[in-house]
């Protein structure tokens, strides 16, 4: 069997194919063009686009996950230990971090998300924003403050599936306290 014979045999053949890639081009040709007039008008992106990497300072551990992970090694973090006085008569000084720096380089990132997928404290978000474009490579090292400017930038996460299990600590939560022995 030729190759037309076998087309033919699967209802298609080349006048048809002919016939419906005339139509898909005189479709093209009618349809009014579509210009990206940005900067002007700003594009529509998608909620969860990968502009720049946003932080919130305050939920940040500076436990280095980020910074381990990144296979750019373009986070830069710098922090100190810090006593915690104990709450409770008796009780134990504990010690804590305390964020000094933060920075990231996105001269150097590729945008892969690592670092936002690992943080395990809601530290770290991605906002749409990519107008950032600077003359001076430099000035694409954005420290806490910058990042931190971006967060506003963050759009809200998406309403819950409302048929959705609950998480396992909303169970645990909801489960009835065991009665003590007597
Ligand atoms: S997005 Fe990827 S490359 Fe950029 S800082 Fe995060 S982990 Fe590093
Ligand atoms: S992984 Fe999250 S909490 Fe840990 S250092 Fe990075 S941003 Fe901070």
């Amino acid at each position: 069997m030729t190759r037309h014979e076998h087309m033919d045999s699967r209802g298609g053949g080349f006048v048809p194919g002919l016939v419906s890639g005339m139509a898909a081009t005189a479709k093209q040709l009618v349809r009014p063009p579509h210009t990206a007039e940005y900067p002007d008008v700003a594009p529509e992106l998608p909620a969860r686009s990968r502009g720049v990497i946003a932080l919130i300072d305050n939920n940040c551990t500076s436990c280095m996950l980020c910074a381990r992970e990144c296979p750019d090694w373009c986070i830069y973090i710098e922090s100190h230990k810090e006593e915690v006085p104990p709450t409770t008569e008796g009780g134990r000084t504990r010690q804590r971090n305390v964020l000094d720096n933060f920075s990231i380089d996105f001269s150097l990132c590729m945008y892969c998300g690592i670092c936002v997928e690992v943080c395990p404290f809601d530290a770290l978000f991605w906002s749409p924003q990519f107008e950032y474009a600077e003359t001076d490579i430099r000035d694409l090292l954005h420290e806490k403050d910058r990042l931190g400017q971006w967060v506003e930038e963050v759009p809200a996460p998406p309403e819950l599936d409302p048929a959705a299990a609950d998480a396992p600590e909303v169970t645990a939560a909801n489960r009835p306290t065991r009665r003590g022995r007597t």
